[in-house]
């Protein structure tokens, strides 16, 4: 097959639609898709039989409401096609009435509160957005999940909804703009995924990596990154292979997988699609870490997602690149040619400087995991604080309208926005900044915080909803405005002045930084998730969610609860998980290889009284020492969990973890790392760093 036969070849996209429903159903479905009209029964029952015939001739025997409860990943619950047939045989059957709604029980999904165990139904609901697939024999629809009281249980429903509160206000913008073309405002993601592999037989070797996805112990290798040879380097013909099988099964899936490379770290690599619809880039990059695994799998390896697999080298990211396109395709994060394009242009681009301004702690909540701790908050990037980089001649150009000065790159005009001495400019392709939490990259903006095994759901929802508020803002303003040019640009001035302070084109890496983000500029380092998740619950923000109604309040306060216990669960496992391994592994092999090297040095004594085994007398006394130190330190860590257990309240059990599980955990790792480099490599009971770094 080739590449543009196998594209699709598993999704009932638009070929699909369109060869196999009728003009008017076709006509009315795409109206659906395109602009949201409600779907009538009639339609949805010819769009269920098409799509069971395209199914079923594709060797499917089920179906399934696929949807993203709060977990973060995503759910299934199968259901045959077949129906009995008065002969006594079976048909293949599915009706729109099972394709719009499901009723899954939910309740063994997370709820936070928010449905009553007595209501354990809810309900699906197909989002006909987002196209329909085949996993395996079952049709996969994406659907939204909601409580039986309507409260969303998942990540897509207010994903739409954001999408459709920016919507609604870049609209107002709009028309103001003249655009009177323009139906509806889009916003687009492409999500560049970093992901480690490691041999299989090797992963399955260690608890950690099984229980946890990430390695709990582990001294360094004597290699690392520092030499820089991997970034870019030629690919080993094994994970050649991997990611020729990896990119067949996401184009059947119609997933744009364009890019490849190995990372900075040795076993790291990324993958980055080309950027689509945002709900759809979301289902699409669920499905790519799922298919990356059981790719792997297939490969003889595993594929790592978590966030810092491996301390001392690299963690994971993904890079969500974000932009705002009108329906008739018009970038609105696009500098323009023609003053007025720039105008408008320079509108949204400082309404996302105010958004991220404003909200940058429920940017910073939108990512944060336990697993995300260690790159934000540590010693790597990004760091905790957000900041927005714009390049040198946006900059410029921000500048001399915040100064009301000439604008130097031009002919030493005042620049007065809005009307027509507006300069021309460029976009800017010189420096690419790598250390920006939020990076303009010429036509779109780059938020390199998400972690690498999250969902892109909550990141996307916080940036719409945050520009969709600074947009609705100048609205207000601008609506009401009696002289348009005047107030833009009086907007936009004072907009730069309240806002500049986000602006940071430097090294967010350095400690510098970061000492002058929180005392010169007072933004926002917060380090930890418990830090973090605390602010989503502020009146302030809960307030902006309510009124774009992307969030009820009992919906907001669900995902704080949600969030945090996922947080302190994941903690806790990581725990018991370093509890048993240094017990139950690392304390009998350094035992071992203690009494081996006190039997050698019987067997030297015998020889003759006169040999003092001083070596292995020195090394056993170490041990010896540090067994008692990796027993005390796994002794407080298991008593510790024990604490947290009988704490009642989630957010005094989330500070505990930060305070008193993590620091404990720390503890006990340093001492079996001590003893790892101290024991023969032959006593060590699972594979080093070395064999899993350097092992593929
Ligand atoms: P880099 O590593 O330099 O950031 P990549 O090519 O790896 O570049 O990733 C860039 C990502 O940005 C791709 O997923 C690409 O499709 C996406 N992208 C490009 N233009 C837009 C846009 N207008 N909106 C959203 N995403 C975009
Ligand atoms: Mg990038």
């Amino acid at each position: 097959m080739t590449v543009p036969e196998m594209f699709g070849c598993k999704v009932f996209d638009d070929r699909q639609m369109r060869a196999r429903l009728s003009a008017e159903v076709y006509a009315s479905l795409k109206e659906t898709i395109d602009n949201g009209k409600k779907l009538d029964l009639s339609v949805a029952n010819s769009v269920a039989q098409a799509m069971c015939a395209w199914a079923t001739e594709n060797g499917a025997t089920h179906f399934t409401h696929w949807f993203q409860p709060m977990t973060g990943i995503t759910a299934e619950k199968h259901d045959g096609f077949i129906s009995p047939a008065p002969n006594g045989g079976v048909i293949m059957e599915f009706s729109g009435k099972e394709l719009i709604q499901g009723e899954p029980d939910a309740s063994s999904f997370p709820s936070g509160g928010l449905r009553a165990t007595f209501e354990a139904r809810g309900y699906t609901a197909w989002d006909p957005t987002s196209y329909a697939f085949l996993k395996e024999n079952t049709l996969c629809i994406p659907t939204a999940f909601c409580s039986y009281g309507g409260e969303a249980l998942d990540k897509k429903t207010p994903l739409l909804r954001s999408m459709e509160a920016l919507n609604r206000q870049a609209m107002r913008i709009l028309k103001l703009f003249g655009n009177e073309d323009v139906k509806r405002v889009i916003t687009s993601v492409g999500p560049e995924q970093e992901y480690f592999l490691v041999d299989r037989e090797m992963y399955l070797k260690r608890k950690d990596l099984v229980y946890t996805g990430r390695t709990l112990f582990g001294a360094m290798p004597p290699k690392g990154q520092e030499l820089e040879d991997h970034y870019f380097g030629a690919i080993k013909p094994r994970v050649q292979a991997f990611m020729e099988d990896l990119n067949e099964e996401l184009w059947k899936l119609g997933i744009l997988a364009k890019t490849e490379h190995n990372e900075v770290a040795p076993a790291q690599h990324e993958l980055a699609p080309i950027y689509t619809t945002t709900n759809v880039a979301t289902d699409h990059n669920q499905l790519t870490m799922e298919i990356m695994k059981k790719v792997a799998r297939k490969h003889g390896l595993a594929c790592l997602l978590h966030e810092k697999p491996f301390a001392g080298v690299n963690g994971s990211g993904k890079h969500n690149n974000w932009s705002m396109a009108t329906n008739t395709g018009m970038n609105l994060l696009n500098p323009g040619d023609t003053p007025a394009e720039n105008a408008q242009f320079l509108l949204f681009l400082v309404a996302v400087i105010k958004a991220v301004d404003e909200y940058q702690d429920l940017l910073r909540l939108s990512v944060a995991t336990a697993g995300n701790d260690h790159r934000l908050g540590a010693n790597e990037a990004p760091p905790a604080v957000i900041s927005i980089f714009l390049g040198d001649e946006l900059n410029a150009i921000l500048e001399a309208v915040e100064k009301d000065e000439p604008y130097a790159g031009t002919e030493k005009k005042r620049i007065r926005l809005g009307a027509d001495v507006l300069p021309r400019f460029n976009r800017d392709t010189t420096d690419r900044n790598r250390t920006s939490p939020f990076a303009f990259t010429g036509n779109k903006f780059e938020f390199r915080m998400v972690g690498s095994s999250n969902s892109i759901a909550c990141a996307n929802i916080m940036t719409n909803a945050s520009v969709a508020e600074a947009l609705r803002q100048f609205a207000d303003v601008l609506e009401g405005a009696e002289d348009f040019d005047a107030a833009l640009h009086e907007l936009l001035r004072d907009t730069i002045r309240a806002h500049k302070r986000i602006i940071f084109n430097g090294n967010g890496y350095d400690d510098a930084w970061i000492k002058e983000a929180e005392e010169e500029r007072g933004l926002l380092n917060l380090r930890t998730t418990p830090d973090a998740l605390s602010r989503l619950v502020d009146r302030k923000n809960i307030d902006m969610l309510l009124r774009h109604r992307i969030y009820s309040e009992a919906e907001v306060h669900s995902r704080y609860e949600i969030q945090l216990e996922n947080y302190i669960r994941t903690v806790r496992i990581e725990a018991l998980t370093m509890v048993d391994m240094a017990q139950k592994d690392i304390l009998p092999a350094v035992m071992a290889y203690g009494s081996d090297l006190a039997a050698a040095i019987g067997r030297k004594k015998a020889v003759s009284a006169d040999i003092a085994a001083g070596y292995e007398t020195r090394l056993v006394g170490r041990l010896d020492d540090l067994t008692d130190r990796i027993d005390a330190a796994a002794a407080a860590l298991n008593d510790a969990v024990k604490e947290l257990d009988a704490i009642s309240d989630f957010v005094a059990q989330g500070d505990f973890t930060r305070d008193d599980i993590i620091p404990k955990m720390a503890a006990l790792r340093s001492v079996c790392d001590e003893a790892e480099t101290l024991t023969a490599a032959s006593y060590w009971p699972f594979p080093t760093y070395g064999d899993l770094l350097f092992g593929v």
